[in-house]
């Protein structure tokens, strides 16, 4: 454990204005927790938290917490915050494995879940604890959405996701895999098998493309497409990101992690997309961030670049005349990621904004009737934790909306 917990509790002030719980996307009773920890009173903070947040083992980890829970911590102007995510994750880890499976009495109402991922195991937790039946459907093989295929396993080790499938099963979740709806099966064949509501997260899959010349070229790769299985690509000892987000840096550290001696990031501003744990962590693997870098085209041999010209506020004002071609083996695209349109292009009623994301109200319940969507696929790629918020909103809203059909 990188830091005594024990005496990082001892430093919290309890304040009774908690700002860190300001910072927290789910407002974690973090002050409280601290409290709990302190009297040794460990399942009782671990239910809170889990009550709270289900995903919390898994934001504990990879949180961005410089700019949420300890980025607020009032001891920032000394300098010393309290770093209570590693408090949340030693209880989250003692918990996940102890927990009391408690849930109300079966009432036999069917529900589906379409996405496995953070919004899709937030919402079954939560419509199995309140008795409802919760089948959950997913086209992967594995469990975990973004966090199992996406985010790499130093990281975030993939037991904690095969824990996690353990404790869905034992609150009755139903999960079947390797099915995508929309293919062979599809949202109206869920109502039509009684299911009485549908939750959407689907999340966002689809690499964006750049649209320009030599991006169909063999040793030019999407960042989440190469993280979902990287032993399956040699991308040789040079190689070049472009894109400084979460999945360029992880995709980065993977290529070093798989063979590759040189791996240089590109950015067309002076502006870092992913957290700074993050880039520090990068920095210490080898990997080198180049600023100012406006990807023109690529070629077999790399990349080539216009340069940027700043003005005094790092604003880009201009390019240079002269053209930069990067030397690399093979080319990572990461620049963000939107929605996959396989439902919404098969499901009548269920409209998407023009991103591509599903419009919803606040309820969460989206353009079609019963049907409730949260996570990325909604407010598109963002975090764990926000994805958590959203899906708990939404399955509340699925529970009022089942209820008086309950009756
Ligand atoms: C490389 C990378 C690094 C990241 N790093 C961080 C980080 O450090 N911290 C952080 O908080 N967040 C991070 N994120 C973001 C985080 O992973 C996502 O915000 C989060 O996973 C979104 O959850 P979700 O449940 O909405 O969607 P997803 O996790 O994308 O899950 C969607 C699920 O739906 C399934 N699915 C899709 N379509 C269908 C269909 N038609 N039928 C059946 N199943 C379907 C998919 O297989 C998937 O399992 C990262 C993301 C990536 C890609
Ligand atoms: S959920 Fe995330 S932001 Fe909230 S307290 Fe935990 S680590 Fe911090």
């Amino acid at each position: 454990m990188p830091l005594n917990i024990i005496s990082e509790a001892n430093r919290c002030l309890n304040c009774k204005n908690p700002l860190c719980r300001k910072g927290c996307p789910v407002s974690t009773r973090i002050p409280e927790i601290i409290q709990l920890f302190k009297q040794n009173r460990i399942l009782e903070a671990g239910e809170i938290l889990f009550e709270n947040n289900p995903m919390s083992l898994v934001c504990a980890k990879i949180c961005n917490h410089e700019r949420q829970c300890t980025g607020n911590c009032v001891l920032n102007h000394k300098g010393n915050p309290i770093h209570f995510y590693e408090i949340e994750e030693y209880i989250s880890d003692t918990y996940l494995d102890r927990m009391e499976i408690k849930k109300k009495e079966s009432n036999g109402i069917k529900t589906a879940i379409i996405g496995s991922g953070p919004a899709g195991m937030t919402a079954a937790f939560k419509l199995a604890e309140a008795g409802y039946d919760v089948t959950i459907f997913d086209e992967k093989p594995e469990v975990g959405g973004m966090i199992r295929y996406g985010i790499p396993d130093f990281r975030l080790p993939k037991t904690i996701l095969d824990r996690y499938q353990k404790r869905l099963e034992e609150y009755g979740v139903k999960i079947r895999l390797n099915t995508p709806i929309g293919h062979s099966i599809f949202i109206e064949d869920l109502f039509r098998d009684n299911y009485k509501t549908v939750f959407v997260g689907t999340g966002t899959w689809r690499a964006k493309a750049l649209g320009l010349v030599g991006e169909t070229l063999a040793n030019v790769h999407y960042g989440i497409a190469y993280l979902s299985n990287p032993s399956s690509y040699h991308l040789g000892e040079n190689v070049a990101v472009i894109g400084m987000g979460n999945v360029a840096i992880d995709a980065a550290r993977t290529a070093f992690r798989h063979g590759a001696k040189r791996v240089m990031l590109y950015a067309r501003s002076k502006r870092i997309a992913a957290s700074e744990d993050e880039v520090q962590y990068a920095k210490l693997d080898g990997c080198e961030f180049i600023f100012g870098k406006q990807i023109e085209k690529i070629t077999e041999n790399g990349p080539v670049f216009k340069t940027a010209i700043f003005d005094e506020n790092d604003k880009v004002i201009g390019y240079e005349e002269e053209l930069d071609q990067v030397k690399a083996d093979s080319t990572i695209i990461a620049i963000s990621q939107g929605p996959k349109d396989k439902l919404v292009n098969t499901t009548v009623g269920l409209l998407p904004n023009e991103k591509g994301l599903l419009i919803t109200d606040e309820s969460g319940m989206t353009t079609l009737e019963g049907v409730f969507a949260a996570g990325d696929v909604v407010h598109g790629s963002l975090t764990v934790v926000h994805a958590v918020r959203d899906a708990k909103i939404a399955a509340e809203s699925m529970i009022r909306y089942m209820e008086p059909k309950n009756s």
